[in-house]
Order: C-alpha cells, then sequence, then structure tokens
C-alpha cells in the first residue's frame, strides 16, 4: 500500500548555495521542505572564494558559524595595481579587524566545503533532500505550484528557483534576463601553494595590466587562485596550455600544484521579475554577476534568507500573502545595485588598464557602501533604514542572540511593544543609547529590527511607524 506524502509548504528545485539556505532557513522556521536536485554531487569547479560579513552574519545565523571558521581566513585587504606594479587604490586590514557587522569585512572560503555543510545542516534540520531528480515541468494555480521531475510530481504550496544561472525555471516561466553589459572570458585556476617561501601577496590582487588583467587571491589555508581574463583569439587553446603559461610569471609547477581549472564567461544579467505566482526565483536564477566583489553567493544567501522568514510568517497566518510581493520589491533593485557595483570594479580595472587618472574610485573599498533595501517592509529615511543593524557594542552577545530570529524593538528606555508587532513575535530589547553608533538611538528613538536583522524603521513614533510598516502586510481577520 502506497503512503501518499504530505504536501510540503515549499519545494525547492537546486541545492547550490542558495537553494540549501533557503531549505535549511525555512525549515528553521518551521516549514516542511523538499529540495531537488538534478545533480547527486556538489560541484567541484573553483567557484565563490570570498565572503562577506552579511553573508557571515547569516550563516552565524543559521547555526553555521563554527563551520565557516573551519573552512575560512579572514581578508587581509585587497587593491588594484598599475602595470608597473603600484597600488592605485585598495585598502589593507589590521589582523583580528571586525567591523560593524561582527564579522571581517570578508572571509576567504572554497565553494564545496561551505555547500557541504550548508547541505549537510539542512539535511539535519529535517528537509527531505532529494538529489539525482530533475524539474522537467512546471505549473501553479491559485492553490499551489505543481513540479514534475524525472522520479513523478512534487505539489507545493510554494517553489523556490534556485537552480543556477542556466535556471531551467526562469525560461519555462517565460522570465527574460536584463542585460547589464559584462560579457568576458576568464580562466580561473585553483592552485595549492607547495612552496611556503613563494613571494605572493597577503591581500587580493586585482592586476590592471593591459598585456594580461589578472585577480590574485590568497585563499584559505594553501590555497591561491588565479583568474586570468582570456582574449578574443585564446578562445581555442586548450586551458591546460593556457594555465601553464600564465601561471610561469607567478610560480612554478614545483611551488604551485594546479588543483583545478575552469573558463568562464562572466555576465552581468538580472530576471525581468523574480517571482511568478507562488514560484519565486533565487540565486544565480535570479541575477549574475562577475565575481570582482565577491557578491554572486552572497546575494544569493541573501535571497534564501529573505524568503524564509516571509514564507514563515505567512504560513503561520501572521501576514498576508502580500507580504511575499515584498521578496521581488527588496532583492530585486539590492540585486541590480549590487550587479552594477560590479561592473564599475570591472570598469575601474580596465579604466587603470588604460592608464586613466581614476580620481573617484568605485570598486571595493572606498567611493561608495553596500547597497541597502530600497523599498518593501521598511519605513522611513534614517540613514540605517534597510540595512543591516550594527552589532550593539560593549556586550560579548551577537545580536542574533539578543534579538531571536523575529521581529525586535530596541530603545534605551522600556518601551510597551505595539500589538500588531507583538502578535509577530517581536521582542523588546532596551540597551544603552551609547550600544550603537551616534544618531540611531537616544531616549525618543526605537529601532524596529527585522527578523533578517536588517533594520525596518528608527522612529520617535513608533505606534504610527508600526501602522504604516504593516497596513499592507496584515492577514485578514
Ligand atoms: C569564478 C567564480 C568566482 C566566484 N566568486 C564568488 C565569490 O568570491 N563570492 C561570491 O559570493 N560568489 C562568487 N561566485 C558566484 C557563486 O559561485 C554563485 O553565485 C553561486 O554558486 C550561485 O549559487 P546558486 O545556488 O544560486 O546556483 P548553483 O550553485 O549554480 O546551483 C544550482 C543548482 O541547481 C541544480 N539544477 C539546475 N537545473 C535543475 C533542474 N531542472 N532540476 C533540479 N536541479 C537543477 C544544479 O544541479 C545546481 O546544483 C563566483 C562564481 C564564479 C564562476
Amino acid at each position: 500500500m502506497s503512503v501518499e506524502r504530505p504536501r510540503p509548504d515549499v519545494a525547492i528545485i537546486g541545492f547550490g548555495p542558495t537553494g540549501a539556505m533557503a531549505a535549511l532557513r525555512c525549515q528553521q522556521r518551521g516549514l516542511s521542505v523538499v529540495a531537488i536536485d538534478a545533480e547527486t554531487e556538489i560541484y567541484p569547479l573553483p567557484r565563490a572564494i570570498g565572503l562577506d560579513a552579511e553573508g557571515a552574519r547569516l550563516l552565524y545565523a543559521a547555526g553555521l558559524g563554527a563551520a565557516l571558521e573551519a573552512c575560512s581566513t579572514p581578508l587581509q585587504g585587497a587593491e588594484f595595481i598599475n602595470a608597473d606594479g603600484e597600488r592605485v587604490v585598495g585598502f589593507d586590514l589590521p589582523e583580528g579587524f571586525v567591523g560593524p557587522l561582527g564579522h571581517p569585512p570578508n572571509v576567504m572560503f572554497e565553494q564545496p566545503q561551505l555547500e557541504a555543510a550548508l547541505r549537510e545542516a539542512a539535511r539535519r534540520s529535517g528537509v527531505d533532500v532529494r538529489l539525482g531528480v530533475t524539474a522537467i515541468d512546471i505549473g501553479f494555480d491559485d492553490d499551489g505550484a505543481r513540479v514534475e521531475t524525472d522520479h513523478g510530481p512534487i505539489d507545493a504550496r510554494w517553489v523556490i528557483a534556485a537552480d543556477g544561472a542556466s535556471s531551467w525555471t526562469r525560461k519555462q516561466l517565460d522570465i527574460s534576463l536584463i542585460d547589464h553589459g559584462y560579457d568576458q572570458s576568464w580562466l580561473v585556476v585553483d592552485t595549492t601553494l607547495l612552496d611556503p617561501d613563494l613571494d605572493l601577496p597577503p591581500i587580493v590582487q586585482q592586476v590592471c595590466d593591459p598585456r594580461r588583467v589578472t585577480t590574485f587571491v590568497p585563499g584559505h589555508g594553501t590555497r591561491r587562485r588565479w583568474e586570468f581574463r582570456l582574449n578574443p583569439d585564446e578562445a581555442d587553446v586548450p586551458p591546460t596550455e593556457l594555465t601553464e603559461s600564465l601561471l610561469a610569471s607567478w610560480g612554478s609547477p614545483k611551488q604551485l600544484r594546479v588543483d583545478r581549472t575552469a573558463i568562464y564567461r562572466f555576465h552581468a544579467l538580472i530576471a525581468e521579475r523574480f517571482a511568478a505566482g507562488p514560484i519565486f526565483l533565487a540565486g544565480d536564477a535570479a541575477h549574475q554577476m562577475p565575481p570582482f566583489n565577491g557578491q554572486g553567493m552572497c546575494s544569493g544567501l541573501r535571497d534564501g534568507d529573505n524568503l524564509a522568514w516571509k514564507l514563515a510568517l505567512v504560513a503561520a497566518g501572521k501576514a498576508d500573502e502580500s507580504l511575499l510581493a515584498t521578496y521581488e520589491t527588496e532583492r530585486r533593485p539590492h540585486a541590480i545595485a549590487t550587479v552594477d557595483h560590479t561592473c564599475d570594479a570591472g570598469r575601474l580595472i580596465d579604466a587603470i588598464a588604460a592608464g586613466i587618472d581614476v580620481t573617484t574610485e568605485s570598486g571595493y573599498g572606498g567611493g561608495r557602501g553596500a547597497p541597502r533595501i530600497e523599498a518593501g517592509l521598511i519605513d522611513g529615511d534614517h540613514v540605517g533604514v534597510g540595512r543591516p543593524l550594527p552589532q550593539l557594542l560593549g556586550t560579548s552577545r551577537t545580536i542574533d542572540e539578543i534579538l531571536g530570529d523575529g521581529f525586535a524593538i530596541i530603545s534605551a528606555t522600556p518601551v510597551e511593544v505595539p500589538p500588531k508587532l507583538a502578535a509577530l513575535g517581536a521582542r523588546s530589547v532596551v540597551t544603552d543609547a551609547t550600544a550603537l553608533p551616534e544618531g540611531w538611538l537616544d531616549e525618543q528613538q526605537v529601532i524596529v529590527v527585522r527578523p533578517d536583522r536588517l533594520v525596518a524603521a528608527v522612529t520617535d513614533d513608533l505606534n504610527s511607524t508600526v501602522q504604516r510598516l504593516l497596513r499592507a502586510v496584515e492577514p485578514e481577520r
């Protein structure tokens, strides 16, 4: 007798870092999740190597702090150098430097290792993981979605399509990609440093040499990575031949062991929509960017986290379905800004290589900060709104430990949680005003923090703010 399995809340197509993060966070927030992937193994070729502080914070919140620490090394700095080897722009970080989010601004890691930890955590949390299962058709109505796979159908209330850059789901839903103007071939070479005396930079280098634009990344442990921009006439040269000749000026085979190579076409593309009915595009399926600022996977982690708390609130009847529309409202402009910032880093490389005097830098480092959420479940124009809440100073506990996993309000004097926020499980935290940067808290001000630790509002009229904030997403009673 066959036993019918209950319909999961969420079906996830693609169990890469975005899908695994979304699966883990949805399951941790009480949703039932089925995750499928066409492949049975983790993608082994060189991909993400840098993770920003917000990505680290999301992983810590998901219980993966120890796993991240075990497979990562803090970034010591980064620079753009010209053909003469002179620094044009860049920064150095002192040892042990921790930024306002409570983590190093960036850590070097290995994507397959981190993916393994994410997958394991998702499995342990109860996600029904089905590998070697390919989505072959998809449809939806008012009640939910059906994913046809080569192993039978999966019905779910919602679907997260995290099926990568060539997303089958995106094509199936006829969602086109908008090109933000970048298209180049690069050879990526991951090596192991065999000779500790080999003179290599301890920081990331963008070598802006018109003869060969190159990125060097000192990875975790003995990992050393090079990314070489290819010339159009090199398209047919075998990668091993290219690798040998391009690596020769940096070290010999006795000093560097080549572990893996891949040629990628780096694109800057954004899906015209991030959702169709109950189906949400996430990660590379929704946005692709060159790796200069190390933001592709970080953006996918943000997508997964953003969806998880919203789906959980709707499933619990605490928020109206309209909350889910804020996924696209919030994440798409943020992804566009991230892609454009990355393309600017590419343009900066070209400008330096062309010998142009670069007076205002908009690559990484100075110039401009990380983008913020500009619309959606936020209110007001305080500088912190739509950005991650900084860590509270003067306490050994992290914000996530103090605030928990839901909404919270932070104030310098005790404040009653407004009933609408209380209904969402919001907790109230009273802290010394000096625990946050100047201008964040005074005797009257209250900070409203979302479950993803982004600041929803900084206000001296909490009740009106909460009315405005939640009006559109309150469940019908
Ligand atoms: C050279 C390079 C360097 C990079 N460096 C960085 C960096 O430093 N920092 C950073 O943040 N990002 C970086 N990135 C980007 C990062 O690797 C990607 O953004 C990230 O892997 C995207 O994850 P994803 O889960 O969205 O997609 P993927 O990892 O591509 O996963 C998609 C999954 O979907 C599965 N799938 C596809 N179709 C189906 C189907 N029909 N049915 C079932 N399953 C399916 C696939 O098998 C795959 O496992 C880099 C990328 C490259 C190429």
